[in-house]
């Protein structure tokens, strides 16, 4: 990775045997790419994918290496918007639902990758990881991890967090399992992934602490709908302004913080991007579209 070098101001001089002030060269990180590959909710119609106006399964690829989820539409995005499937090293899943994890994309992606780079390595919980490589086993290393138990991957520090989001039905409260959202802290700040989610866990809210937020990529699965089915797992804008409020109040979010918005849903958003920006609580929000880079 190429780095910009800069010069400290007075704090880093030092003085030379010749008696002259010289500055010390300090490097800073380069910009980091965040690339939303796709940015749909499970409504859309995947046999129309490519088509104008269908949103791909919710995506996301971390400095060109770091895939987070590989679900229904997963490695068409990679070719639709021609990223290397080689620089893709590790991808994180956030759950076991079809939008996000698919084995079948899994193993396309990893079949498209040359045999002489290293196995592409899996990351998430124990059984959505088992399920995404079922159909690849031997081309990926499959990575556990553990909610709340940090994690070192592609050189970021990775906190998987508890998300309002459950999988399966059990009444078993001990077998209900929820997908995970991340907390990844990046040389250039932290970038809170929380697909797929309603309300904030106040679990997931104490692992944050204190950190500041570079970033958040939030689930906008409703706009403005209160009285929709979905909002018991997803979140509608004024549950994100809330929220935003709440993390603003505790220092975690600030005026440079990004709030970027994904996974939209088909009948709960309006056609057009300016039409959906119309509905923005706050209007330095941004709505995520397949393809599109932000920048950390
Ligand atoms: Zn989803
Ligand atoms: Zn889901």
């Amino acid at each position: 990775m190429k780095r910009r070098t800069f010069l400290k101001s007075l704090a880093a001089t030092s003085l030379t045997g010749a008696g002259v002030l010289q500055a010390a060269p300090v490097t800073t990180p380069d910009p980091i790419p965040i690339r939303t590959l796709g940015t749909g909710a499970a409504d859309f119609n995947w046999s129309k994918y490519g088509e104008a106006g269908v949103r791909g399964s919710c995506s996301t690829l971390v400095d060109g290496r770091l895939l987070i989820d590989c679900g229904s539409t997963g490695y068409r995005a990679v070719r639709r918007f021609g990223v290397n499937p080689d620089a893709i090293t590790d991808i994180l899943f956030t759950h076991g639902h079809s939008d996000h994890c698919s084995p079948k994309e899994v193993r396309d992606l990893a079949a498209a990758r040359s045999s002489e780079k290293p196995k592409l390595r899996l990351w998430g919980v124990a059984p959505v990881i088992q399920h995404a490589s079922s159909l690849c086993a031997d081309a990926v290393e499959c990575h556990p991890v553990q909610i709340g138990v940090q994690t070192g991957i592609c050189g970021f520090a990775v906190t998987p967090l508890p998300a309002n989001h459950q999988l399966g039905l059990s009444h078993d409260p001990c077998e209900a399992r929820l997908a995970a959202h991340y907390l990844i802290e990046t040389p250039r700040g932290n970038l809170l992934y929380a697909l797929d989610g309603a309300w904030m866990l106040k679990h997931a809210r104490m692992l944050i602490g204190k950190k500041k937020l570079a970033a958040i990529i939030w689930d906008a699965t409703l706009s403005t709908q209160n009285d929709d089915f979905r909002i018991f797992e997803h979140c509608n804008l004024h549950m994100l302004h809330l929220m935003t409020g709440q993390l603003k109040r505790t220092g975690s979010v600030d005026g440079k913080t990004q709030v970027i918005l994904s996974h939209m849903a088909r009948t709960l958003w309006p056609k057009t991007e300016e039409a959906g920006r119309k509905l923005l609580p706050d209007p330095s929000w941004q709505i995520a579209q397949d393809g599109r880079t932000f920048t950390l």
